[in-house]
């Protein structure tokens, strides 16, 4: 699973408390400390193009969308 969030399959097992609970021993993605899935976009969950300067977590295109409001001048 990539760009989608596993989480809300959480959401959906709610009801089935067993199968839940096997998902989460067998089929729950991997805790990543580096690599491409390690970082997501905190704004909309992408997990390319990740910007961690400044504490910022956004992806290029989130940033490019708020950076002017978030205070970057040079940023066109
Ligand atoms: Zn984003």
């Amino acid at each position: 699973m990539t760009a989608s969030d596993w989480r809300k399959i959480l959401k959906q097992l709610e009801s089935k408390p067993a199968i839940k609970a096997r998902f989460i021993k067998f089929c729950k993605p991997k805790e990543r400390k580096f690599g491409i899935a390690a970082y997501k976009c905190i704004r909309c969950g992408r997990y390319g193009a990740h910007i961690k300067k400044y504490g910022l977590h956004l992806c290029r295109q989130c940033f490019r969308e708020i950076a002017k409001e978030i205070g970057f001048k040079k940023y066109m």
